[in-house]
């Protein structure tokens, strides 16, 4: 039994669905789960779509730009458009008008139609050539009420996937959606943006699988984003621990929690090309093997804080554990932080809303700071050389080095902003 993962830019259009389902004819098996993610950029759309609901603004032409999107890949592909692609595209419809609850809630209801739509058409054209099954994910997967970052019910995810999979792996491979789930209200949750290896991961899990591939528009793990390092090189092994660390600097390649259960049942997972299929690719295991080449991580929208205390006294460990409550409780992850005598600094990924929520529960204790629009790179496992192959930095705000990673965070020269 083995799990592939594909991607929204594999499924951006009819030929990329035509492709999946060649890769699924020629490398899928006997016995496969097939997770998939919303089409292209859709995600991307369905939040602008979430964001004009809530406010009460327009969005009847966002909606119909993405009906069309949809509806122009099923007439390329179908005879007609499917009956369960429109009655998602209506569903999403009447949920958009129905804007109540949290932010947050209201968006899970609304996003998730991405995966909807993309597994339906997926399913569509993968039935022409072969028997297979459709599943609602909503169904197996778990969490708790944590709208757009919801945690696994491990057990409970387990015991569905358990009873539900054997059945409809009996009849051809599985084709469900990434990144969704419910809650115990059976109301949608999502699992954080980029979540469907995650949800990969967590059916291999469950399955005690013996494989899990993420087919990407790249050869496989690389050392550098191949859109800034043309000199990017492929890993051929890399262990577990090796990843985890990479995705904890944001390497992009891999959600971040998709290592975990892997390892935790020691299955594989290999990163190949679905443009290249043929290609070997990388394979993440347990192995001792490490990758010692130095690997060069960029993140950009980061948001530098600074918190200083308001009666000069020292930040001390006491206030430091109201700080990290506070940063906990607003789901905050940091990617570099430096304290000193009076200030305690850190730099996380910009978000408005979690900004918001961090400025009001600190500013009782601390003058709040922030700067935007800085960015941060990280080399891991670093060589004399590495440093030269660093872009321009602009102005550089803050250095760590240790024996093995290097990280800055700078404000890059008008000229180098995207
Ligand atoms: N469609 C979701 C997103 O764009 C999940 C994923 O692609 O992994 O974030
Ligand atoms: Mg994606």
């Amino acid at each position: 039994m083995r799990i592939f993962k594909f991607g929204g830019a594999s499924v951006k259009d009819a030929d990329g669905v035509r492709n999946l389902c060649e890769i699924i004819t020629q490398f899928g098996g006997d016995s496969l789960v097939i997770v998939i993610s919303a089409m292209g950029k859709t995600t991307n759309a369905l939040e602008a779509l979430v964001r004009r609901a809530y406010e009460g603004g327009e969005w009847k032409e966002r909606y119909e730009a993405l009906a069309t999107y949809h509806s122009d890949i099923c007439n390329e592909l179908f005879a007609q458009v499917p009956e369960d692609v429109t009655n998602w595209l209506l569903q999403l419809k009447a949920a958009l008008q129905t804007a109540e609850g949290s932010y947050e809630q209201f968006y899970d209801q609304i996003v998730p139609y991405g995966e909807l739509l993309s597994t339906s058409i997926v399913y569509h054209q993968l039935s022409t050539q072969q028997s297979c099954v459709w599943l609602d994910a909503r169904k197996c997967v778990k969490t708790n009420s944590l709208y757009t970052e919801a945690n696994v019910e491990w057990e409970l995810t387990e015991h569905y996937i358990a009873r539900a999979l054997p059945a409809l792996l009996a009849q051809g491979p599985v084709i469900t959606q990434g990144f969704i789930g419910s809650d115990a209200s059976g109301k949608s949750t999502t699992l954080g943006r980029e979540g469907s290896d995650f949800s990969g991961a967590i059916f291999a899990y469950c399955l005690q699988a013996e494989s899990l591939t993420v087919w990407k528009d790249v050869p496989g793990l690389l050392n550098a984003d191949p859109k800034r390092f043309p000199q990017a090189e492929l890993f051929h092994e890399l262990s577990f621990q090796e990843v985890t660390e990479l995705t904890y600097y944001g390497a992009k390649v891999i959600h971040p929690k998709t290592i975990r259960p892997l390892a935790q049942r020691n299955i594989p997972l290999y990163v190949r090309s679905f443009v290249d299929p043929t290609g070997t690719g990388t394979k993440i295991s347990e192995s001792e093997k490490v990758g010692v080449k130095p690997c060069f991580v960029f993140k950009d929208k980061q948001l530098l804080f600074t918190l200083r205390v308001r009666d000069n006294s020292f930040v001390d460990e006491s206030k430091l554990v109201r700080v990290f409550q506070a940063l906990d409780q607003a789901n905050v992850k940091i990617n570099l932080m430096h304290s000193s005598a009076l200030t305690f600094t850190f730099c996380m990924d910009y978000s408005a809303v979690k900004l918001e929520k961090l400025q009001s529960s600190l500013t009782e204790e601390f003058h709040v700071l922030y700067n935007e629009g800085l960015h941060l790179a990280t080399i891991k496992n670093y060589t004399p050389e590495s440093f030269e192959l660093l872009p321009p930095l602009g102005e550089v705000i803050l250095e760590q080095k240790t024996r093995n990673n290097f990280q800055v965070l700078y404000r890059p020269t008008e000229s180098d902003e995207e």
